[in-house]
């Protein structure tokens, strides 16, 4: 039984312009072959044992042969796998869906196609130019300045009169590269060169830029301003409109690039904000984390401890996993209810209020000693300890030192995530590089071959003193360090740090 491919559109690099279907899809595939052009955070929801395959353009050099993307797409389909092809923006706007979905047809593979916001109408959009508008066209042409040749190896010309003529807004999909030639063509052709036109860059994404001129002087401008792909041009009345209706407004980290070395499942939080805040995050997940089950731990009830400390989100998720008091069901809160919980850090207390859990102990800092502190006053007999495989002992360690019973309770493990050759190279280049945990910092520097692999000008941040601790044994100096030590802490220092270094500059 062949599997089924799915040809989705991720939009044009907003996360939040993905389609509920497309990250239904991605959450559910088995394999995703992805491009380049996709949104930083589409495939945080993909499953953990989903088979990821990058088949664009490795940092403008070569790509993945067309035929080869789509020989692996029959093949992984034809092994019975649920196939999702993600692609930048529409997958039939200039995105060879139509190709491969006929390669597929021929293959007698069914597929579906999942349409994405096109990044011609959603960057014009992000720019305040509605690429119709009333009186002032009523058309709209999606073009590419991208030539093909033809099986002669001779290039299909573009029908530059036509297009000139064309009565409404002409939005061109390109490289920059191609500008001069194209509106020299269209003014060659009658177009008026005094039309207004305009560039956005990086539409949508952190980073957007727009500039704006008429067909004359358009390609100078982008020129002098550096303009970058990806990016759209748009000439005709309409592109006057943005100097009125650009609605973006400006964002504290805007132009600053931030990689993040969490897991991706975890990371979506992070990302998001600091996209949010203007940031380009790179997305560089050296760590996964995987449920366990100790068979050493299977004797362990939770309910017969009077106090149990959960230190991570992942903790409280894998305790549930276990609470089975024989009354309530699998999971439920209930079979908790005579036992005191101790909890550290935000997203853990969050989690444990999503299963309807008020901590009764939450210390101020986000540390194991801090929570040591805070339970001095608090009689423990026996307490449970659930946590990562690995982890520090201090926490442990200090309860038995009062006297207390205390098992740990392993229900998880952090394991190596190997990172490509161009994700490595993008946080090289980063402004700013993100460590959340000790681990984090271990699997990174594994990943990136040694501290050497970090030798850029990024500037390290870290979540707090034991992340920090664990950086300078690798010879490695925050550059700045969270308080409080957590997410939000995090955010805030490398925020004010920004600044600082802009009010410097
Ligand atoms: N299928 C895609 C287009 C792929 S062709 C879609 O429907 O959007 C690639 C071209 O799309 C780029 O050369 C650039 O011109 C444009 N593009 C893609 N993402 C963009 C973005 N975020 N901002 C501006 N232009 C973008």
């Amino acid at each position: 039984m062949s599997g089924r491919v799915h040809l989705v559109g991720a939009g044009p690099g907003d996360p939040g312009l993905l389609t509920a279907r497309a990250l239904e899809l991605i959450a559910s595939a088995d394999v995703i072959l992805y491009d380049r052009l996709i949104p930083s955070s589409a495939l945080d929801g993909a499953r953990p044992d989903a088979e990821l395959l990058f088949v664009g353009k490795e940092g403008g050099g070569d790509s993945v042969p067309q035929e080869q993307t789509e020989a692996l797409m029959v093949e992984r389909a034809q092994a019975g796998r649920t196939v999702v092809r993600l692609k930048g923006g529409d997958p039939f706007v200039f995105g060879r869906g139509g190709e491969e979905a006929l390669t597929l047809r021929a293959a007698g593979i069914p597929f579906e196609v999942v349409p994405g916001v096109t990044a011609g109408v959603a960057a014009s959009a992000y720019a305040g130019i509605p690429v119709t508008h009333r009186g002032l066209a009523r058309a709209v042409a999606l073009v590419t300045g991208q030539t093909r040749e033809d099986e002669d190896g001779g290039e299909v010309a573009i029908d530059w009169p036509a297009l000139a003529a064309f009565p409404g807004t002409l939005v061109l999909y390109m490289g920059v590269r191609r500008l001069p030639g194209i509106a020299a063509a269209l003014i060659a052709a009658g177009r008026p060169g005094s039309q207004p036109a305009a560039i956005v860059e990086a539409g949508t994404l952190p980073g957007q830029r727009t500039v704006t001129g008429t067909l004359e002087t358009i390609a100078a401008t982008a020129e002098r301003e550096g303009i970058r792909p990806p990016s759209i041009t748009i000439v005709g009345p309409v592109a006057a409109l943005a100097e009125e209706l650009a609605w973006l407004p400006p964002r504290p980290l805007s132009g600053v690039s931030v990689a993040v070395t969490r897991a991706r499942a975890q990371a979506s939080g992070l990302a998001r904000r600091l996209e949010t805040l203007g940031a380009t995050v790179v997305q560089a997940p050296a760590i996964r984390v995987q449920p366990i089950s100790d068979p050493a731990a299977a004797a362990i009830d939770p309910r017969t401890y009077d106090l149990i400390c959960v230190t991570s989100a992942n903790g409280v998720a894998g305790l549930f996993e276990r609470l089975d008091d024989g009354v309530h069901p699998r999971g439920d809160a209930r079979a908790l209810a005579a036992t005191r919980i101790a909890a550290i850090g935000p997203a853990t207390t969050r989690a444990l209020a999503e299963h309807g859990i008020v901590a009764d102990v939450v210390p101020e800092r986000a540390v194991a000693e801090a929570l040591v502190e805070a339970l001095a006053e608090l009689p423990v007999a026996r307490a449970l300890v659930v946590r990562a495989r690995e982890a520090r002992d201090v926490l442990p360690d200090a309860l038995r030192a009062r006297g207390a019973e205390v098992d740990v309770l392993p229900v998880y493990e952090t394991l190596a995530e190997p990172l490509s050759p161009r994700t490595l190279q993008a946080v090289r280049a980063a402004d700013y590089i993100t460590f959340t945990s000790s681990s984090s910092v271990r699997f990174f520097l594994q990943a990136a071959g040694g501290e050497a692999g970090l030798s850029g000008a990024a500037r390290i941040v870290s979540i707090g003193p034991v992340t920090s601790a664990t950086l300078r044994e690798h010879g490695l100096e925050p550059d700045v360090e969270a308080d409080p030590f957590d997410v939000e802490g995090m955010i805030a220092a490398l925020l004010a740090d920004a600044a600082a270094r802009a009010s410097d500059a």
